[in-house]
């Protein structure tokens, strides 16, 4: 694409940002035919007590196994599913799977049975990410139960993900879907907390029981010694969160240094590669049995 640069003169416009654009647009009208040829797939990222490094649930990630650029992670077409819509049938089916996962964990665990691995069996809980359409969208609700009667699974197994910056300004139109699903018992998180400046006071009136800290606190722990401004933010956060009943979870915790920081700051529960990194279901028993002994 050519743009003009004043008189009769043309300039080429950046062939990389061209690139990304035609990749973009690739990308985007071949998202319909993907989900339906299952070429999405879902990978899951424990959930452990920071007290005691147990897990006790585990969030849900998608991947797509795209055909010609290898597996995409969801920063590549998330955003492009947003834009088209297809986030609707694409989250609907991702909730799907991740509370039928999550109902095949609980059905082990009632049996006494064991996991792929030979390890104790436990009912884990499962978080799923919502974006900003599908918090929209009228039908939210209604998938939502519809999903958890179909596979039976609890409600307060499920945790739901909305950032806070899809909930800066919210309106009570807007609120009332997630305080239904709340009511129902599913747990709502408000996702990387402390990028979108929110207002801390509007937290209360917010239908969530969990603050999920975001990675760049948790990367400010890694410093050693810790700037002492960044150990007061947290602990901040963290006592005004206690103060509403809110459990905090502190996402991208990657050396035993942050998490250690993050414990005697008070936080409840963590997520990040120095657990473990997301992966597939079958992963999550093997965990379970390590750190139980
Ligand atoms: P998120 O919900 O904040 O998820 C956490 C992201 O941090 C994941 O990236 C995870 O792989 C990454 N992560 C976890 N531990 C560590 C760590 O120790 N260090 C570092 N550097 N990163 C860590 P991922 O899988 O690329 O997902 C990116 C975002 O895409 C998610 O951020 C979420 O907002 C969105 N997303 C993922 N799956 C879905 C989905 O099914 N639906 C929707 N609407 N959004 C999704
Ligand atoms: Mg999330
Ligand atoms: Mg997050
Ligand atoms: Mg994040």
């Amino acid at each position: 694409r050519a743009k003009s640069a004043g008189g009769n003169r043309f300039e080429l416009a950046d062939p990389e940002a061209d690139a990304r654009a035609i990749t973009r647009h690739g990308l985007t009208t071949a998202l319909p035919a993907a989900l339906e040829r299952g070429e999405f797939f879902i990978e899951y990222q424990p959930l452990v007590h920071l007290g005691d490094g147990t897990v006790y649930g585990a969030e849900a990630l998608v991947r797509w196994s795209h055909p010609q650029h290898g597996v995409l992670g969801p920063d590549h077409f998330i955003p492009l599913a947003e834009h088209t819509g297809l986030i609707v049938p694409l989250g609907r089916w991702v909730l799907q799977e991740a509370v039928g996962q999550a109902r095949f964990w609980h059905e082990q665990a009632s049996l006494g049975g064991q996991g792929e691995h030979g390890a104790a069996a436990r009912p884990l809980r499962i978080n799923v990410n919502l974006s900003p359409t599908q918090l929209h969208h009228p039908g939210l609700v209604a998938d939502t139960v519809d999903v958890l009667e179909r596979s039976g699974l609890a409600p307060g197994a499920l945790c739901l993900e909305v950032t806070e910056s899809a909930l800066i300004g919210a309106d009570e139109d807007l609120l009332k879907p997630l305080r239904q699903l709340a009511e129902m018992g599913v747990d709502i998180a408000l996702d990387d907390f402390g990028t979108g400046y929110s207002n801390l006071a509007n937290l209360r009136r917010l239908p969530v029981s969990v603050l999920k800290l975001d990675r760049s606190f948790t990367q400010g722990m890694q410093r050693h010694p810790a700037d002492p401004v960044d150990l007061k933010i947290v602990e901040g956060i963290v006592s005004l969160a206690h103060s509403l009943e809110l459990a905090v979870t502190v996402e991208g915790v990657e050396t035993g240094v942050q998490a250690e920081q993050l414990r005697e700051l008070g936080c409840d529960t963590a997520q990040g590669w120095y657990y473990a990194r997301p992966g597939p279901p079958d992963r999550l028993h093997t965990l379970s049995l390590a750190d139980a002994v």
